[in-house]
């Protein structure tokens, strides 16, 4: 049995969220430079220019990539022979409460649907907690931004919609988004489960690593069907027009009740802010 003081866990978020809010992915900006090759419209190329630009000055500066710093999203998986002396949610709120002070990041959770009542320090985080072999704690971490998240779905669909309704659904939730989610985009998508559960995956896919692909052969297919499909849409970057709308699609799925189809969308912005530690 292996012991984890939840203080070096508070540590690990406080870091990770100052640092994921400054620093975009060089794979990210890899892509960002590869569509930029490709794009023939000229305004949608200069705004794409801006996104790496925007990415130098935050980096160089230790300022914030946008100005909307998002909600925190942890996906812990806990080793089955790991023991943490305490209690691991408020172990990840207090490393998101620094985090967000000492980085000078925006505190965007408000406390009731209506109240509407600033917590002022960013908490809670959306904790997911898993169970997995081994001794050690992996902390997948994500800051998700308001705009991207607001253009997600779920919807539940027949088993007859098959991969035409799942395209359908994907390219219409995209082209109806429009610049809202601030395009390129990645496509989360979760396929199965049910109502709740192809929501939480669809989540966990954005945070693959951008350049994989699923090891299903008939999902990592869909995936770059859509991938093209979706950059024929011609929203572009930030909507103007062009041909980069997204940067990459993802889908998780998992087993689901013979009735059902389920599917959600999670739109993540160019913003894309996470990082994985294991601890
Ligand atoms: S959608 Fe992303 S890039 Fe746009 S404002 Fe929100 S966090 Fe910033």
């Amino acid at each position: 049995m292996r012991f984890i003081d939840p203080s070096i866990i508070t540590e690990a978020i406080k870091d990770s969220v100052i640092k994921i809010n400054y620093e975009l992915d060089d794979s990210l900006i890899s892509l960002i430079q590869k569509a930029k090759k490709k794009e023939r419209s000229n305004i949608a190329s200069s705004i794409l220019d801006d996104i790496i630009e925007n990415s130098e000055i935050a980096k160089e500066g230790n300022v914030p990539l946008c100005q909307d710093t998002g909600v925190v999203v942890v996906f812990a998986e806990v080793g089955f022979d790991v023991h943490i002396d305490g209690n691991i949610y408020d172990a990840i709120n207090e490393g998101v409460r620094q985090g967000y002070s000492e980085g000078y990041l925006r505190k965007s959770m408000v406390n009731h649907p209506f109240e509407r009542v600033n917590t002022k320090d960013n908490t809670p985080a959306m904790i997911h907690l898993s169970y997995v072999k081994g001794d050690k704690l992996t902390l997948k971490i994500a800051s998700k931004g308001g705009g991207s998240e607001n253009m997600s779905t779920v919807k539940m669909l027949t088993p007859a919609a098959g991969i035409d309704g799942v395209k359908k659904l994907v390219l219409d939730t995209v082209f109806q988004a429009g610049g809202k989610p601030c395009p390129p985009i990645i496509v989360g998508i979760g396929l199965g489960g049910n109502f709740e559960k192809s929501a939480i995956i669809a989540k966990e896919s954005l945070l693959r690593p951008l350049g994989d692909k699923s090891d299903d052969p008939i999902i990592a297919r869909l995936e770059d069907e859509l991938y093209d499909e979706i950059n024929k849409l011609g929203v572009g970057p930030m909507g103007v027009g062009g041909d980069t709308t997204c940067l990459a699609v993802k889908i998780n799925y998992l087993p689901m009740h013979i009735a059902s189809l389920p599917v959600a969308i999670n739109i993540q912005c160019h913003s894309a802010r996470h990082i994985e530690v294991i601890l």
